[in-house]
């Protein structure tokens, strides 16, 4: 145990923005608890990468964030390892694509229930333990998607906006209690979430980013640890838009 240093829960670590989350706030030497849904292979390498790049700790809790279980074994594990929980951030998230005559009830559903209600059961668990404290950040990765909708992605920007208003509202309710709650909204990030889309997709997303490049898992990662700091505790309730001035 090591309960000197600060303790994040960062979920969907396995790859793209969640590893260079987790992999950012190893660096930094903070105790890492990461998540992440099935691919054990891809989670064994962000502990590789993790403890190759800095003196942290890191312990990895394989499950569905939709599941009230994995929220608890993430807490418990948490408070176990180190005894404290400093930071969460919510940033598993997936999406099930189509347009909304043909969207399936069962996808509408199945991505509220990881991106939205996945935060909602995680961060209403580690309340006790940072009101105890008197102490945290909580950072739920949203999307430019959820503040300006996007054609073909109904059941995702209903997830993101709704992380949005839950934000707000948790900020309000904890702000006199020393714990911040904010947002950061990506625009488009090179993963293997946004892998999938057409080259002729991809140049189009481009062609309407002022910064002219998609973002990098590490500008996210970068607010997300800013927004974490303990000199960031005056802001609270905010979306901090990454995108390269996509959704200006
Ligand atoms: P990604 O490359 O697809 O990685 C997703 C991660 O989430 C994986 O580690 C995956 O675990 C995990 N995950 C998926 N479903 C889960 C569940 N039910 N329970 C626990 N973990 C789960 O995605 P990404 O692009 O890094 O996106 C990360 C976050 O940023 C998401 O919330 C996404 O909506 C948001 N975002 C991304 C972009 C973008 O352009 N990429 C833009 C805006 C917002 P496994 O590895 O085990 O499958």
């Amino acid at each position: 145990m090591d309960s000197n240093k600060r303790t994040a829960i960062v979920t969907g670590a396995a790859r793209g923005i969640g590893r260079e989350i987790a992999i950012s706030f190893y660096k930094k030497g903070y105790n890492v608890v990461m998540n992440y849904a099935g691919n054990d292979k891809a989670a064994e390498e962000t502990i590789r990468l993790c403890k190759e790049s800095g003196d942290g700790n890191i312990i990895s809790v394989k499950g569905d964030v939709s599941k009230e279980d994995t929220a608890r074994a993430l807490v418990d594990a948490a408070m176990n390892e180190f005894g404290a929980i400093d930071v969460v951030v919510n940033n598993a998230g997936i999406t099930k694509d189509t347009l909304m005559a043909m969207m399936k009830t069962d996808d509408f559903d199945r991505v509220i229930d990881v991106n939205l209600k996945g935060a909602f059961l995680l961060t209403q668990k580690t309340l006790k333990p940072m009101m105890k404290k008197r102490y945290g950040r909580i950072i739920n990765i949203s999307s430019v998607v959820g503040v300006h909708g996007n054609a073909g992605q109904v059941n995702y920007a209903a997830s993101k906006a709704g992380l949005i208003g839950m934000t707000k509202s948790i900020a309000k309710e904890l702000a006199g209690r020393n714990i911040t709650v904010n947002a950061v909204a990506p625009g488009m990030i090179a993963t293997d979430m946004t892998d999938s889309l057409s080259d002729k997709t991809k140049d189009q997303i481009k062609s309407t980013i002022p910064a002219g490049r998609m973002g990098t898992p590490d500008d996210i990662a970068n607010a997300v640890l800013f927004l974490a700091d303990e000199k960031s505790g005056y802001i609270t309730g905010q979306v901090l838009m990454v995108d390269g001035g996509m959704g200006m």
